[in-house]
């Protein structure tokens, strides 16, 4: 009878460790973001992906050394992820069948508002989020650039919010030839994600950045006659990938210049066109829930330290939360949840 309890209490013990290894090497994975190094048949997909309980929508599929994946949207809060196709129920849908689909999500709120938000020349798309909110969401272009990433950006964010907000939250748009061009400065920010100390939301900010130093606005950047836009897209997206980074449902213009059409080239890619209501070196004050921008990539050290500035003068509210700083997913999901 005692071998018996104790091959009984063995063979629970052992099924309790299996279980316990198994959920601490699931949490490794899905902390430690893929490195995506041989992509094939990179493209657009569109749909309907379940995995109880959660409902997603499927923006791109491909494949990778011989394994199936989609690149994920949760419609509700606006964030994505990268997991193998065939964890999922799917409904493969058109773009317009995906969208009528998830009318009432957050999600294509947000992405109908920026459709509606097209016209000007320059800053369409989101540039605020909820007013209500007693702080702001930091946006920091990486346009290419010869200079190293301004890390002051980085170091005094960790410093302010240390206490109240860890990780603290920034998004960055990223270009492709940036992430081909600065292997170390990629390294140390992807070390600060995982250390815990900063939350990236990853925004594709195109690939070659086009830019003419003379040419008007509307034949400028994205609108430079002969664009690629779908290079423009897919291969900042690919690229992000590769280096481990998963793409956000966020798109910036570089320049923040677009017009009616290109904004609706970017949203039939599924993303989310963000502008800003404070570029902090052009001297627009931020409100709160504002969008701020301020570039990393060293060219506008101005918008740096104004930023500085800015969380210097709210030290005090930072440090009894009355002054925070929102993921740019979840200011964006705020403003869109209540107007049902
Ligand atoms: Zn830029």
């Amino acid at each position: 009878m005692d071998s018996f309890l104790c091959e009984e209490n063995m063979k629970t013990l052992i099924k309790f460790l299996l279980v316990t290894l198994v959920v601490c090497v699931s949490t490794i994975t899905s902390r430690a973001q893929q490195n995506f190094i041989n992509i094939t048949n990179y493209r657009v997909y569109c749909g309907w992906a379940h995995n109880y309980p959660q409902d997603w929508l499927i923006l791109r599929r491909f494949e990778n050394q011989g394994k199936d994946y989609f690149l994920l949207v949760n419609p509700q809060t606006l964030q994505t992820k990268v997991n193998e196709s065939s964890f999922y129920q799917v409904k493969p849908m058109t773009l317009t069948q995906t969208r009528t689909f998830f009318k009432k999500t957050p999600y294509e709120k947000a992405i109908s508002k920026a459709e509606k938000q097209s016209v000007a020349i320059q800053d369409a798309g989101i540039e605020r989020g909820m007013p209500s909110e007693t702080g702001i969401s930091l946006t920091a272009d990486l346009c290419p650039s010869h200079r190293m990433l301004d890390r002051r950006i980085f170091t005094t964010l960790i410093n302010e919010f240390q206490k109240v907000e860890r990780p603290a939250p920034i998004a960055l748009s990223v270009s492709g030839i940036w992430m081909l061009q600065h292997k170390q400065d990629l390294e140390w920010l992807k070390q600060l994600v995982n250390s815990g100390e900063i939350r990236v939301t990853w925004v594709n900010h195109s690939y070659t950045h086009r830019v003419s130093k003379n040419a008007p606005l509307k034949l400028n950047f994205l609108l430079e006659p002969g664009t690629n836009i779908t290079y423009e897209v897919l291969e900042t997206e690919k690229l992000m990938l590769k280096n481990g980074l998963v793409p956000s449902a966020f798109f910036r213009f570089p320049g923040l210049v677009s017009d009616q059409q290109l904004v609706y080239k970017v949203t039939d890619f599924g993303l989310i066109p963000i502008g800003s209501d404070a570029w902090l070196a052009k001297g627009q004050q931020p409100q709160a829930g504002s969008i701020v921008l301020i570039h990393g990539n060293g060219n506008e050290p101005v918008g740096v330290e104004d930023f500085i500035k800015l969380l210097h003068s709210k030290t005090k509210q930072i440090a009894s939360k009355q002054w925070l700083l929102y993921d740019l997913s979840e200011s964006v999901e705020d403003e869109f949840t209540d107007d049902k």
